[in-house]
């Protein structure tokens, strides 16, 4: 079984591919491990992405998908896998579909692990940071006893430029146009399955173990 698992950053994919992984049988791949993969191990295709990932640039869709379709066919894929981070668009989506169509194989559900948009700037944006010993806060999962002030050290916390709610809010809404239509595509094709995404952990592992069953 083949699952793409979408959602916007922070929707908690990899918390719940990790969580599922042993339980499913289903590798967990993303496309971070797989660059990395392919250019530690020197593969071919791992050569070609080599110059765009240490340039920050996007990877070609042509490399990628090798790389999945090599992945995929490992055996620890046997069972199936969810694929976490591609893809992202709706031109990723078509050609991934072609390509596994070329061996003989097909992507069985598609799971949106849904959050509204306003509950992940406030996941997200609650970042802050000690800018002496470098001590990690959250607002709303680990915040510090004072608020603004390092628990270890005393020193004014300080918050990243792209950790600010408005930059999160941006970041979020340029991913959002391009789900949307990844959405209509799955949906369309009979294989969307929605987990609601805003509960605890386990309430969303268990809307995304009853879209791997087929409950739709
Ligand atoms: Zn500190």
């Amino acid at each position: 079984m083949y699952v793409i698992l979408l959602g916007l950053p922070g929707a908690g994919k990899g918390t719940q591919a990790a969580l599922l992984k042993n339980e499913t049988g289903l590798a967990h791949v993303t496309t971070g491990e797989l660059f990395r993969e392919n250019i530690r191990l020197g593969t071919a295709l791992g050569k070609k992405a080599q110059p765009f990932v240490e340039s920050g640039r996007l990877v070609p869709d042509e490399i990628t998908i090798g790389m999945l379709l090599d992945r995929i066919s490992q055996p620890d894929c046997a069972r199936g896998c969810m694929l976490d981070g591609f893809p992202r668009n709706l031109e990723q989506a078509r050609a991934l579909d072609e390509a596994l169509a070329g061996d003989g194989k097909r992507i069985d559900r598609a799971i949106y692990i849904s959050v509204a948009t306003g509950k992940l700037v406030r996941r997200l944006s609650g970042r802050w940071s000690c800018p002496n010993c470098g001590a990690v806060y959250n607002e709303i999962s680990l915040p510090p006893k004072t608020p603004g002030v390092c628990d270890n050290c005393g020193f004014q916390l300080e918050q990243r430029k792209d950790d600010r709610p408005d930059a999160v809010r941006t970041r979020l809404e340029v991913n959002l146009k391009n789900l949307e239509p990844l959405l209509d595509y799955y949906r369309a094709q009979g294989k969307l399955c929605e987990a609601p995404g805003e509960g605890d952990v386990e309430d969303v592992t268990r809307a995304v173990r009853a879209c791997l069953e087929g409950e739709h």
